[in-house]
């Protein structure tokens, strides 16, 4: 049986997807959370899911009763096809192809598809994604058009109507921190801080006011001056 009063959020342990859950969780009776292990270089992403998951459940009782099952899928594919600095160990810097080394191609595609086909499955059709075009570095695979036709293309391809929320696809990351401050309050913006990772050196030791990170890579970098706009406002 479809369920429209269902949602499935692509659930990394980021702040991007934190924000995703904490949304979905605010307009959907009963959320659902996936994650993919990929091969990334760094577990420390999905070491957070299930922190991030039980601390949703302790500390926000308006959101216990909607917060249900949580999905693990492999996709090896993208770790065997390589070339990535999020699979490999590769210095991230800017490619020829104008595009960050940790670009991997296809990627929110996979997870996509991966998604839906669950989604199917359990009878969800609404699925939600933390892809965002304003800070991000060009991927061109979290473009509001990317995600608008692989909503299209996944509907066709399954006979049925997925939609594809985006809650952050317009915004900053100092309006990614305010919306985890309007949905859940200090105590959101908290959690966020302790125990979302956005590092792509996968840091877990050095502390700031903003979270944990190496603060020299590209994703702490913005992070942190998302969290300093956010802050001074
Ligand atoms: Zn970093």
């Amino acid at each position: 049986m479809v369920q429209r009063e269902t949602a499935l959020v692509l659930f990394s342990g980021g702040q991007d997807s934190t924000a995703c859950l904490a949304w979905a969780l605010d307009r959907f009776a009963r959320v659902e959370t996936v994650g993919f292990d990929y091969g990334q270089r760094h577990r420390v992403e999905l070491d957070a899911r299930p922190r991030i998951l039980a601390a949703l459940r302790t500390g926000f009782l308006q959101w216990q009763q909607r917060l249900g099952d949580d999905h693990m899928l492999p996709i090896d594919t993208l770790k065997a096809i390589g070339g990535s600095a999020l699979t490999e160990n590769m210095k991230i810097e800017m490619g020829a192809n104008g595009l960050p080394t940790s670009f991997v191609p296809g990627r929110n595609i996979f997870f996509l598809t991966a998604a839906a086909a669950l989604a199917y499955r359990r009878g969800i059709r609404d699925l939600v994604g933390g892809m965002c075009e304003t800070d991000y570095s060009g991927y061109p695979d979290c473009r509001d058009d990317t995600i608008k036709s692989t909503a299209k293309t996944l509907s066709l391809a399954m006979d049925t109507h997925f939609d594809i929320h985006t809650p952050l696809m317009r915004l900053d990351k100092a309006q990614t921190w305010a919306l985890a401050e309007q949905l859940g309050g200090k105590a959101l913006v908290d959690l966020t801080v302790e125990e979302t990772v956005t590092c792509y050196n996968g840091d877990r030791t050095h502390r700031h006011d903003w979270g944990y990170g190496c603060g020299a890579c590209p994703a702490c970098d913005l992070r942190a001056k998302g969290y300093a706009k956010y802050a001074t406002r």
